[in-house]
């Protein structure tokens, strides 16, 4: 049986290897002390979740009583959260023991986790290249085994993305599946707290203690929760579909060929391939940045100096308004909440916000009938492996379109996650998604358990 020496032990540990892997800069607070207290209050005979004693770290979005939640941004530095995320309290529940919080693009915006207060977090697989984001801190975590689980969000590809990055799991549950009550908001319709791990069983584990109704959160959905209950035989009469549009002359090439090669590997094990049309997927980054923005502009209205955010003085409350979020905010945030307050605005809110939401709409109704006929479905998670520190941060467009992948699953809602498949010939880590239909997790882990065990 764990004993609280043991545990203890293990936060100690975690100090030791934080010292040494301090470069990284994925931690912007241990929490050892809260760890501990946690440890003194557990009670261990009664305790039978497979998380007790598993080290988890939060992005720093996500809320954790008394203790700052600063979003990477200069304008929350000094805000601390009221009270627990419902994912936070759960783990804490189950045992698991939050030891820090991570790293992140400001508010979850962006693909390198270099828009931070903080400055960029650094891939542990090659220091001179991004973790990916924005959950970028959280994949850098887990990937340089500093911890065993971090909770991520993931609008747009935050989670899948940097977990492809760093050569780890990166789950994106349904919309709905997990509360997202203590989850700072970016853009509400489509914000998911996910789950990044080097191993499927902890990211199951967690995934089933953090699921499930909130009613701090009325998007949450009250469907059942399934156990994962692996079965060989039923995973192998799975069909996978690969979408013809995601299959772009642009991808790089190793990344191109480990697609071939997972086809090969689950055609030789007698899994059915099927090609299929997700023909608006090519429409996502546009219809994705549209509604974003948009819902971003509403959301981060409450950061004015007087709701919310560090003050910054003037003579009359305009002028405050304007210097508190002229200082406080960065460059990419500014940029969004720029692009989202001309989208809503009247005379352009038709011919932007509502063509999104059809275009939305469809490729919703694209995914419903592809998984008439599939079980699940097959892409790169990003066109590249992990790019150079620096290299993309000054062109935006081509920062967007590293999320080309990524971006339709989170128009539809649908689950899909990060299987780490290789790596490049530098080292660099390759990885592929796999997503299902709404509310069928397990099927993801059990095609990713299915290549698990036999490969
Ligand atoms: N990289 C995407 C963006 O910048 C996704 C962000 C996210 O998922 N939080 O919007």
């Amino acid at each position: 049986m764990i004993s609280i020496d043991i545990l203890n032990k293990k936060i100690d540990d975690f100090l030791l290897r934080k010292e040494k892997t301090n470069n990284l800069n994925c931690i912007t607070q241990e929490l050892s002390q809260r760890a501990k207290q946690k440890i003194s209050s557990l009670s261990l005979a009664k305790n039978s979740s497979p998380l007790l004693g598993k080290l988890f770290s939060i992005k720093d979005n996500i809320n954790i009583k008394d203790y700052p939640t600063t979003c990477a941004s200069e304008i929350l530095r000094n805000h601390k959260s009221l009270y627990d995320a419902t994912a936070v309290s759960r783990i804490d529940n189950s045992g698991g023991l939050i030891i820090a919080k991570t790293n992140l693009d400001e508010f979850g915006m962006g693909s390198s986790n270099e828009f931070s207060i903080y400055g960029p977090c650094k891939n542990p697989i090659n220091t001179d290249y991004v973790p990916g984001g924005s959950s970028g801190g959280s994949a850098a975590s887990v990937a340089s085994g500093l911890v065993d689980v971090s909770l991520g969000s993931d609008t747009g590809g935050s989670v899948r993305q940097p977990a492809s990055f760093c050569g780890i799991y990166g789950l994106k549950p349904t919309y709905g599946r997990v509360s997202r009550y203590g989850l700072t908001a970016f853009a509400s319709s489509f914000d998911q707290i996910g789950i990044l791990s080097k191993t499927l069983d902890d990211l199951v584990n967690t995934f089933e203690c953090i699921s499930g109704y909130d009613k701090y959160d009325n998007t949450s959905s009250t469907n059942k929760i399934n156990k994962f209950d692996y079965s060989e035989k039923s995973t192998r009469d799975y069909t996978i579909g690969i979408p013809k549009e995601f299959m772009l002359d642009s991808i790089d090439a190793t990344v191109k060929n480990k697609i071939d090669e997972m086809i090969k590997y689950l055609k030789k094990n007698n899994i059915k391939i099927k090609e299929i049309s997700i023909p608006l997927a090519n429409e996502s980054i546009g219809a994705y940045y549209v509604l974003t923005t948009a819902e971003a502009s509403s959301n981060l209205s409450r950061y004015d100096g007087v709701i919310y955010g560090d003050r910054v003085d003037a003579s009359d409350i305009n002028n405050m308004y304007k210097n508190t979020r002229t200082r406080n905010f960065g460059e990419e945030v500014k940029r969004r909440i720029i692009l989202g307050t001309f989208i809503l605005s009247s005379g352009y809110y038709d011919s932007y916000y509502n063509q999104a939401l059809k275009v939305r709409r469809l490729i919703k109704n694209q995914f419903i009938d592809a998984f008439e006929d599939v079980d699940l479905i097959l892409t790169p998670t990003s066109p590249s492996p992990a790019f150079k520190i620096g290299e993309k941060i000054k062109d935006p467009v081509t920062m967007y379109l590293s999320d080309i992948f990524t971006v339709p699953m989170s128009l539809a809602g649908v689950p899909a996650m990060n299987v780490p498949f290789g790596e490049n010939k530098e080292g660099l880590p390759i990885g592929l998604q796999f997503v299902s239909n709404y509310f069928d997790e397990n099927k993801i882990f059990s095609i990713a358990k299915f290549i698990n065990n036999n490969i």
